[in-house]
C-alpha cells in the first residue's frame, strides 16, 4: 500500500488516496429494473449471524473477492439493499459484523435533513467511528492475510523494476548523487526516476519496498530531460525535491485547520541556498512549459 503525498513544484498541492468507501443510492428514475436478488451462496451460518446482526432482513451482503478495504451501499427505498463487501468481512467476529450493520443502516436512515446541525454532527461522528472500527479490522486482517502480503510485494517489485533513472539527455542518478554530496552531506537516502508520462510532475513521494521497507521516490517530470536543460537546471528540481524529504511539510498553526504548510519559510529559505537558484527558476517558468508543450520528441527530432 502506498501513501502518497505529493508535492509538486507548482502544480496543485494534493494528497491522493483512494475513496475508502463509497455510497451509492440508486435513482428512483431505475425503478423498473429492481436489484437482482441474491444468489446466496453465501454459507448458512454466516446467513444465520448476518440476519441477527442486521435488525430487519433488507440488506444484503454480497462478497467482493478483489475488494480489500473498502466498501459500497447500493440501495433504493423501499427495496433490498446490497452490501458489497470484501470478502474476508466472511471471517469477521460478531462486533465488526454488528459494526458493519449498524454502518449501513445509518447510511440509510440519514438519508433525509438531520432535524439540526448537532443531530447531523452527532450522525457524522457516529458514521466516522464505525468507519474507523471497520478499517481498522480490514487493515489487520490485510496484514495478516498471505495472499495480500504476496499481491503488495509483487506490487512493490514491479515498482522498484519501473524507476527509470537514465534518460535521453541526463542520468538522474548522477546528478541525484551530485546534489546530495553538495547539499546534504551525501545523508538523504532516495530513489529517483523519470515521470512515465512526458508532461508529469516532479513530486516527491513514499512507497514500499518488497521487504515492506518505506522509502523516499523522487520523480521529475519527463520535460527535464530536453537537451535545452543543462545538468544545473535538473540539479534545481532535484534539489527542490530533495528539499522535500530535509524539510517535510509542516501543518497548518490552527488545530483543525489541516493545511499543510509544503514551501514555507525554512523550504524557501533553504532552496536559495541553490547555486543555480536563480537561473533554475527562470528555466522552470520561462523554458520548461515550452518544451513540455512542443511534446514527447519523436524519434530522430530529440527535443
Ligand atoms: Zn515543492
Amino acid at each position: 500500500m502506498f501513501k502518497w503525498l505529493q508535492t509538486s513544484l507548482f502544480g496543485p498541492k494534493e494528497e491522493t488516496h483512494e475513496p475508502a468507501h463509497a455510497v451509492k443510492a440508486i435513482r428512483p428514475a431505475s425503478r423498473k429494473a429492481p436489484l437482482k436478488t441474491a444468489s446466496s451462496s453465501l454459507p448458512g451460518a454466516f446467513l444465520d449471524r448476518w440476519k441477527s446482526l442486521v435488525s430487519q432482513g433488507d440488506i444484503e451482503i454480497v462478497p467482493v473477492p478483489r475488494l480489500r478495504q473498502g466498501w459500497r451501499l447500493e440501495w433504493r427505498r423501499g427495496d433490498q439493499a446490497r452490501l458489497r463487501v470484501p470478502a474476508a468481512i466472511l471471517t469477521a467476529p460478531d462486533e465488526i459484523l454488528g459494526a458493519l450493520a449498524a454502518w449501513a443502516r445509518l447510511v440509510m436512515n440519514s438519508r433525509g435533513k438531520a432535524k439540526s446541525a448537532a443531530a447531523q454532527k452527532e450522525r457524522s461522528a457516529a458514521r466516522q467511528a464505525l468507519e474507523k472500527t471497520l478499517h481498522a479490522w480490514l487493515d489487520q486482517h490485510a496484514a495478516r492475510d498471505p495472499r495480500t502480503r504476496t499481491l503488495a510485494r509483487a506490487r512493490a517489485e514491479r515498482r522498484l523494476d519501473r524507476l527509470e533513472s537514465q534518460g535521453k539527455h541526463h542520468d538522474l542518478q548522477a546528478i541525484f548523487d551530485a546534489v546530495n554530496r553538495e547539499y546534504f552531506a551525501g545523508a538523504l537516502e532516495a530513489r529517483i526516476t523519470w515521470s512515465k508520462r512526458w508532461g508529469g510532475l516532479s513530486t516527491q513521494s513514499h512507497a514500499k519496498d518488497a521487504e515492506g521497507n518505506r522509502y523516499n521516490l523522487i520523480t521529475i517530470s519527463r520535460g527535464y530531460d530536453s537537451a535545452l536543460a543543462s545538468a544545473e537546471m535538473v540539479g534545481g528540481v532535484v534539489y527542490h525535491e530533495c528539499l522535500h524529504i530535509a524539510v517535510p511539510p509542516k501543518e497548518g498553526a490552527r488545530e483543525g485547520e489541516g493545511r499543510r504548510v509544503v514551501h514555507g519559510r525554512e523550504f524557501r529559505r533553504r532552496e536559495r541556498e541553490y547555486r543555480f537558484y536563480e537561473a533554475w527558476r527562470l528555466w522552470h517558468a520561462k523554458v520548461l512549459p515550452g518544451i513540455v508543450r512542443r511534446g514527447a520528441p519523436r524519434d530522430g527530432r530529440r527535443g
